[in-house]
């Protein structure tokens, strides 16, 4: 049996890319089954669910891996309406999800903001205040931030995607839009105002080391996060990035790098939520509950109306996007049942470290 005790006391950065870049598949192996004990043992075996609204898929960045980027003419691009996005809330409340994450493309601008607030307001109300409210909508003034919390939104999801500046500088374009010092003093504002607060990076990008990864982890503990989601990078053709695809690991080796971070951040930080994102999905259609074996805890079944799903795409080969939210629940719930996963109906599943924190 192998020996985490001083990792988990002590995490080093070399110490988490040794880990990383282990390839004994018996202490890999070993390192998802301490990380899904340690899960069990601290906020229990059950999975919470998020189901996922993509209100639009008109963002005003451009950042230079993602499929909706602005500059991106081939993309149709969508607003739902306001029926559509309360008849997905209805759904999720009535199928007993306990929360939902409304997630879009950047935007500023008041139309934008009011238009969330309203629709933060009327989920609250539609639902007796029962479902929990997660948004991720891009970076945003603190005053914006602000309202959304009021208007009854309590967790928020900003991906930071690389912790590392020169990395981060990579994937976005240089016009002082995208920068690395706005995102995180955008976290740190989240933080101030008392959301739950998560963000998360991508795994196995072009020019990124296990070093890179270590301190990806090492940030989420500094920063002292209260949720993670991150998942695999995935090339999508139509984006700048898709140029550098020959210095890309396979992906089913993101897959297990993907898998041995989620292990070791449960190590390290023992009673946050971590996602099991769907970009683990597009490359096993069990990597999600593999993911949830790893360490994670929650899923975020899409509940977005078919008719957009495919516009949606962050990355290409998005998986679900022929289906619409029953079929998506339906599947999901099989295979978690086939793998001996329990589902927690009806809760919010806040994050036990920010209930700590606070
Ligand atoms: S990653 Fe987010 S902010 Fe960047 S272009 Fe895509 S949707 Fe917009």
């Amino acid at each position: 049996m192998i020996d985490l005790h001083e990792l988990i006391n002590n995490p080093s950065r070399e110490a988490l890319a040794t880990w990383l870049a282990e390839e004994d598949q018996t202490k890999v192996e070993q390192l998802w089954e301490a990380a899904g004990r340690c899960k069990s043992e601290t906020i229990g075996d059950s999975v919470w669910l998020r189901g996922i609204i993509e209100l639009s898929n008109i963002c005003e960045r451009d950042c230079l891996y993602c499929g909706i980027r602005c500059s991106n003419r081939k993309v149709d691009r969508y607003d739902l309406t306001e029926t559509q996005v309360l008849a997905a809330a209805d759904f999720a409340w009535k199928e007993r999800y306990g929360s939902l994450v409304i997630q879009s493309g950047e935007r500023t601008g008041t139309d934008f903001v009011k238009r969330i607030t309203k629709l933060v307001r009327t989920i609250k109300h539609q639902t007796n205040n029962t479902l929990g409210i997660t948004l991720s909508c891009g970076a945003q003034p603190l005053e914006t931030y602000r309202e959304w919390y009021q208007a009854g939104a309590h967790r928020y999801l900003l991906r930071i995607e690389s912790s590392n500046p020169n990395l981060f500088a990579k994937l976005h374009p240089s016009d002082g839009r995208h920068g690395y010092t706005t995102r995180l003093q955008a976290l740190k504002n989240l933080k101030k105002i008392g959301y739950q607060t998560g963000t998360g990076v991508m795994i196995g990008l072009p020019g990124q080391s296990v070093f890179d990864l270590a301190d990806d982890l090492l940030f989420f503990k500094e920063l002292d996060i209260d949720m993670v989601g991150m998942g695999p990078y995935l090339e999508h053709k139509d984006t700048p990035l898709f140029a550098l695809r020959d210095q890309l690991i396979p992906q089913d080796k993101r897959l297990i790098l993907t898998l041995k971070m989620i292990s070791l951040l449960r190590l390290i930080m023992k009673d946050i939520n971590i996602a099991a994102t769907t970009a683990l999905q597009a490359i096993d259609p069990l990597g999600r509950e593999r993911a949830v074996l790893a360490g994670a805890n929650i899923i975020m079944p899409n509940m977005t109306v078919p008719q957009f799903r495919p516009n949606y795409q962050i990355y290409n080969n998005k998986p679900g996007i022929n289906e619409d939210a029953e079929l998506s629940k339906s599947k999901l719930e099989r295979n978690l049942a086939e793998m001996g996963i329990k589902i927690a109906w009806d809760e919010w599943g806040d994050s036990l470290h920010h209930q700590k924190r606070t």
